[in-house]
């Protein structure tokens, strides 16, 4: 079976061939841990989830590396910490911000349905490695230090600009890069800089006396040659770091080893949109995970319908946002596991399903194999698919909750049996009646009646029985 895979960098899909079958090693940017993931940023983690897991099918489990860092330093942290946590020092302020993001992110993530990748390592725990890489650069040549500053030579690298395909003038006008009088090129970009009085700071390199930290780019350079070697696999993100992180991280690793590539497949999702803008928390048009799995509009979301949701889009196709696909997405679920989940899965996935997958995750058509599974009654081998995708074909597990007041708001099915059991109590047909309540129980879903105090009619509430 082959594997093709859409490259950013030669802009088609090629056969994807690992450098070593024995440790195909993936590296996907990960989070800036200040505040909550939105469900934009969750795109990333899903699809390449996806990826992860048919990759750990293809080469076997023990034969995949997944790294995907924290970064854990960063001005945004630094304002957070100090709005958060005014009256504690700055460092410890930090400290708090970053675990609890950390902590948030992996439930998070986990509700996805998301597998851990094999390693998270945080910026602050690899410094020392960003520090000579940095001195590496310097004395190749790559990199200068100006005004307690190290700044990459951008002209150092003859191939700047390639994965993004665009022109120097395109570049500068689309990354509204900071002009600095001590940048010898308005395009060389920051690998260190001075911090302030109180902010974390690490002994600098370049021979720089005063303590700085590292720029953003450097940290996944730093990182994925400390976990993954000097050329790996596959790199992945979201679409909007091609430039300037994705491109800088190239600059820095292949001027630092010497190689002519960093990664040999470059992956992005398109982004998660409302409304046709990307959703970003500096548009303020964002919705959290949390919240979604917590209470969004009334309703909190089973983290299962959040990422079913997710990969019905093909992953580098824009995805726009809605409740109401949200809401289609959750009844499939539904209606799907209430058929295969009194079935064993069958012992091996659907080959149209892995074909599929192995297409550049072409998701699409993987639920419209699916459908074909449901359709079929193939209920054993559905529910395997199920679970190569990270679901867990159990219904319990994927109930909507309704926020509002606590009254029932299900899913199609089950209000419509909780109406036609009222309508056959006001006809006092109470065997029909105790028939449907019957059902739904067998069906894991138990009836409250209660009389509502306002209105005194009676009323109808169930929960799903644990
Ligand atoms: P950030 O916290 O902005 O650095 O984003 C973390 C990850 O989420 C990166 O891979 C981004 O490319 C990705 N990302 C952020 N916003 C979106 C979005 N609206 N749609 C898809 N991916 C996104
Ligand atoms: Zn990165």
């Amino acid at each position: 079976m082959s594997l093709t895979i859409y490259n950013t960098l030669t802009r088609r899909k090629e056969a994807f061939t690992p450098l070593d079958p024995t440790n195909v090693r993936l590296y996907v940017c990960g989070p800036t841990v200040y505040d909550y993931a939105h469900i934009g940023n969750a795109r990333p983690v899903i699809v390449f989830d996806v990826l992860f897991r048919l990759l750990r099918h293809v080469y076997g489990p023990d034969h995949v590396t997944y790294v995907r860092n924290i970064t854990d330093v960063d001005d945004k942290i630094n304002a957070r910490a100090a709005k958060d946590y005014p009256d504690l020092p700055l460092n410890e302020a930090i400290r708090k911000v970053t675990e609890k993001t950390e902590a948030q992110f992996k439930s998070d993530m986990h509700a996805l349905g998301a597998l851990d990748p094999t390693v998270e390592p945080r910026a602050t725990e690899h410094i020392g490695e960003m520090r000579a890489m940095i001195d590496r650069l310097i004395a190749k040549g790559s990199a200068y230090v100006a005004e307690g500053h190290v700044l990459f030579s951008v002209s150092s690298m003859p191939d700047y600009g390639k994965l993004s395909g665009r022109s120097v003038d395109e570049m500068m006008a689309g990354a509204r890069v900071e002009v600095a009088p001590f940048k010898k090129d308005p395009m060389d970009f920051v690998l260190w800089k001075p911090s302030k009085p109180g902010e974390p700071s690490w002994p600098s390199p370049g021979g720089i006396e005063s303590p700085g930290r590292p720029g953003w780019h450097i940290e996944c350079s730093a990182m994925s040659e400390a976990h993954l070697g000097e050329v790996f696999d596959i790199h992945g993100g979201g679409i909007d770091l091609v430039f300037p992180h994705h491109e800088n991280e190239i600059a820095q690793s292949c001027c630092a080893h010497g190689t002519d590539k960093m990664a040999q497949v470059w992956m992005h999702n398109g982004f998660l949109q409302v409304e046709g803008e990307k959703m970003s928390k500096s548009l303020g048009n964002f919705v959290t995970v949390h919240e979604l799995l917590t209470g969004w509009h009334g309703y909190a979301w089973p983290g299962e319908a959040l990422r079913f949701n997710m990969i019905r889009t093909h992953y580098r196709q824009p995805l726009d946002w809605t409740l109401v696909s949200l809401d289609e997405a959750h009844k499939t679920l539904w209606d799907w596991y209430g058929d295969v989940e009194s079935h064993e899965p069958a012992h091996e996935t659907p080959a149209a399903v892995v074909d599929a997958l192995s297409d550049d995750l072409n998701t699409p058509k993987v639920i419209a194999e699916l459908h074909k599974l449901h359709s079929a009654k193939r209920f054993a081998e559905l529910r395997a698919a199920l679970g190569f995708l990270g679901f867990s074909g159990k219904r319990i597990n994927i109930e909507r909750k309704s926020l509002g007041g606590g009254k029932a708001a299900e899913s199609a099915d089950v209000d419509g049996l909780i109406a036609a059991r009222l309508e056959a109590r006001k006809a006092k047909d109470f065997a029909e009646a105790d028939r449907i309540r019957d059902e739904l129980q067998a069906k894991g879903i138990v009836l409250k009646d209660a009389k509502n105090p306002e209105t005194g009619e009676l009323e109808t509430t169930w929960e799903v029985a644990r």
